[in-house]
């Protein structure tokens, strides 16, 4: 049989905790993971595609857990990615009943889309169930401690943003 490929997709912007609980989750179920750092043109990310790309690869190369997963930027379709790179699953996080409905939504797009690729859904700790990139920008742009929600090489790029906005 075919090992199990399976993508976890995500804007990362930046990586968290959560991001990383689930990317675990998914090593455990399937042969290979590859993490999907996307555009999103609906949201105005704090870090550029290029930067998420770099900072994801970073933050996952440091984990040990994680040694096998690779990290792709990807500009198109995610079905497309999907089947350029023979996935058969897509993971995606489920933190609360308020991310059910637009994953329902994206679920029955994709599956009109690429009708050989299923959606996997996967509960994190319950410790990050609260936890988004968004809540985390909030948290650290006010001043707050983050360090308990992203690793230390995040924490150092956003201070770095930080002063670059700051001139
Ligand atoms: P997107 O813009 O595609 O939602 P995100 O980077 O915000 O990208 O999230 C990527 C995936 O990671 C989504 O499936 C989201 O539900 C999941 N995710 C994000 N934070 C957490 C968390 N704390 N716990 C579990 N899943 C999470």
């Amino acid at each position: 049989m075919n090992d199990c490929i399976a993508i976890v997709p995500g804007t990362f912007d930046p990586i968290t905790n959560g991001h990383l609980d689930i990317i675990k989750r998914a090593c455990k179920i399937f042969d290979h993971v590859i993490v999907a750092v996307a555009i999103n043109a609906s949201k105005m990310p704090m870090f550029d595609f290029d930067e998420r790309v770099e900072l994801t690869k970073r933050v996952v190369d440091e984990e040990p857990d994680l040694s096998g997963v690779e990290v792709k930027g990807i500009k198109g379709l995610l079905v497309d990615f999907a089947k350029e790179v023979n996935a058969k699953v897509i993971v995606r996080g489920l933190r609360a009943v308020s991310d059910f409905e637009y994953e329902l939504q994206m679920a029955f797009m994709n599956r009109r889309l690429n009708k050989e690729v299923e959606m996997v859904y996967l509960m994190p700790y319950i410790k990050y169930s609260f936890l988004s990139s968004s809540i985390v920008k909030d948290v650290f742009f006010n001043g707050g401690d983050i360090s308990k929600f992203v690793p230390g090489v995040v924490i150092e790029a956003m201070n770095k943003k930080l002063e670059e906005r700051r001139g």
